[in-house]
């Protein structure tokens, strides 16, 4: 699909299997989001451009590639999106972070923003902006829209799961952001949940159901 890489590495579909399992506890839940996190992080990362630096090893001085540009700045869409922060943050820890607060209303499906706090300088950096559920894509297109309000103009997504209504939501929103996805499940049910899914994953994440 155009505009979407879905990560197919096994030890990715493995851990998401386990995930989607309706008996699998809470903190078995958290640790393999975090661990899926990493593993994501790994794949959207991999054209990062780099630069030729001289480093003087204990034998010689010889000319090696270093990650160019300024530290990137991960978005998580509070709260789902914090399951990917730590995990990420082990990975590339020089990081910054910006914080997109929405919740979803339940009668409209709609996003509203309750907190944002973004880097001053977000708008040179790179920015993904992350949540586990690509649902009906409206916090996805929310959070987008305010991180190019602020100027940002290069972002990637990424997700555990996508539903096609929320691919075609935000392709159509924001054709010039890339989705990773671990996976593209069937639809989306009358409540905006994803089928077959896994559920809430914010309250199976933090035992609030
Ligand atoms: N958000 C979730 O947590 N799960 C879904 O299936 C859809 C949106």
């Amino acid at each position: 699909m155009d505009g979407v890489t879905v990560i197919d590495h096994p030890l990715v579909q493995h851990k998401l299997t386990l995930m989607r399992s309706k008996t699998r506890s809470t903190k078995d839940f958290r640790e393999l989001l975090n661990e899926i996190g990493m593993l994501i992080c790994y794949e959207i990362t991999r054209e990062l451009p780099t630069e030729m630096v001289e480093v003087e090893t204990p034998l010689a001085k010889t000319m090696q590639p270093r990650i160019e540009g300024k530290k990137l700045v991960f978005a998580p869409i509070l709260r789902a999106g914090m399951a990917f922060l730590e995990g990420m943050l082990n990975l590339i820890p020089s990081a910054r972070v910006a914080f997109i607060g929405l919740y979803r209303d339940h009668e409209t499906l709609e996003s509203i923003e309750y907190y944002f706090k973004a880097p001053e300088d977000v708008a040179d950096r790179l920015v993904i902006v992350m949540d586990p559920m690509l649902a009906t894509g409206n916090s996805a297109v929310a959070a987008i829209d305010k991180l190019k309000g602020r100027g940002v103009t290069n972002l990637r997504f990424m997700c555990l799961l996508a539903a096609p209504e929320g691919i075609k939501h935000l392709r159509a929103a924001h054709p010039d952001v890339h989705i990773w996805t671990d996976a593209i499940d069937s639809h989306l049910n009358s409540v905006g949940y994803i089928v077959p899914g896994l559920g809430d994953a914010g309250d199976r994440m933090f035992g609030t159901k």
